[in-house]
């Protein structure tokens, strides 16, 4: 919406006067036009590089270069625009306003870039543990070294740094998958994707490690007037929800639970016999679902879709009062979605986490 009222501005203007279409002219137009026609340039370009990076085969880490001095541009050239034209600050109390706006984001720019930065370097932790996991995944686990760690809700994720420092601006976003009951060793299941996730695997005990977090809202613990819970989760998409299975069962949660998890094999089933191991401490129900399933399968097959939650879902009347938790691929989260709304469940009650952030 702000993008459509920023690009309706000029066209009102040029619609209005045809003749100040000049001020699109870089060369011969004022400094209020030339900055103006910058700024809205550079937010076209910020927004085709978000929505298309992936189409646009523009590298992750590129991209959120980009994207931070763009956004910055967008904001300095839209603040030079505004004062040269005049209009918006002509008053002292509109001036006041248009300082303290233009000060509140390098502010801002300045606690994310250094101050937050500073603080997570003071509070490092230690690489404990790294395992291999079913499924080409690694799970890291960390222990606060010196710091009290933090404190978590399950399914919540933190941005992880290693073998690099937080100014560096490399760090990724993992969910946590430990029980968020036991925070003297907060763990991460990290499935070997691309340049950083490859690198967990050498990763060794004693290395040093830094997280931002918790965040995110995709938590069971927003919802205690739920008498149940759907958990839908496709391949690594298991991690927030297996970090929500272990806190419950630490809580001896007596609701029921019902997980449905999708994977191509049933060898890469990351977390299979703890989930099956679950099942006696929780009213927990499993359904698998198996892209490619062995010789003998007898389960469900194929990719979730509404004939198999239908199958397996509550009763209608049931279901309405559960909350449904997804995550995993993104055509997967999409046909879900979509599925869960077909069979009547209403929006509100259906939470995702989308691993691929742009
Ligand atoms: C909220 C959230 C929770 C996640 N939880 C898990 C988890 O528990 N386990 C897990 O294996 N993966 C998780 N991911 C995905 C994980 O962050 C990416 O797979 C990882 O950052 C890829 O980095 P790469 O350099 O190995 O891969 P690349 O080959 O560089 O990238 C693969 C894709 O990952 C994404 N990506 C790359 N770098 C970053 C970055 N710095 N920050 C965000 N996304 C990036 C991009 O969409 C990219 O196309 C989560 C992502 C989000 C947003």
């Amino acid at each position: 919406m702000a993008f459509v009222i920023v690009l309706a501005h000029p066209l009102i203007l040029f619609i209005e006067d045809p003749a100040q279409l000049a001020l699109l002219n870089l060369i011969t137009a004022p400094w209020r036009a030339r900055l103006g026609v910058t700024a809205v340039l550079a937010l076209i370009i910020m927004v085709v590089i978000s929505i298309w990076r992936q189409p646009l085969k523009i590298h992750y880490d590129e991209w959120r270069i980009w994207h931070g001095i763009l956004a910055t541009a967008v904001v300095a050239l839209a603040l030079g625009h505004i004062i040269l034209v005049g209009h918006y600050v002509a008053v002292p109390w509109k001036q006041v306003l248009w300082i303290g706006y233009s000060i509140f984001w390098v502010g801002l720019l300045a606690y994310v870039r250094v101050f937050r930065p500073w603080m997570i370097l003071r509070r490092p932790y230690l690489v404990e543990e790294v395992r291999p996991e079913r499924g080409n995944a690694w799970t890291v686990s960390l222990r606060p070294e010196g710091h009290a760690g933090l404190t978590f809700q399950p399914g919540q994720f933190a941005w992880l740094t290693l073998r690099s420092s937080p100014f560096a601006d490399r760090e990724h976003p993992f969910s946590f998958s430990s029980s968020a009951v036991r925070t003297e060793r907060l763990e991460f299941t990290i499935k070997a994707r691309g340049d950083f996730t490859q690198q967990i695997q050498t990763v060794r005990p004693g290395e040093r490690a830094y997280l931002d977090g918790p965040h995110g809202a995709f938590t069971p613990d927003r919802h205690d007037h739920a008498a149940g819970f759907i958990f839908i989760a496709g391949g690594v998409g298991i991690t927030p929800m297996m970090s929500m299975l272990r806190t419950l069962a630490d809580r001896q949660e007596q609701r029921p639970l019902i997980l449905v998890y999708a994977n191509q094999d049933w060898e890469g089933l990351t977390f299979r016999e703890e989930i099956e191991a679950l099942r006696s401490q929780l009213d927990l129900s499993v359904v698998y679902v198996l892209e490619k399933p062995p010789a003998g399968w007898e389960g469900e097959t194929g990719f979730v879709n509404a004939d198999i939650l239908q199958r397996h879902l509550p009763r209608l009347d049931k279901r309405n009062a559960y909350e449904a938790f997804i995550c995993g691929p993104q055509p997967m989260m999409d046909a879900v979605e979509r599925a869960l709304v077909g069979l009547g469940m209403n929006m509100g009650d259906i939470h995702t986490e989308r691993f691929d952030l742009v």
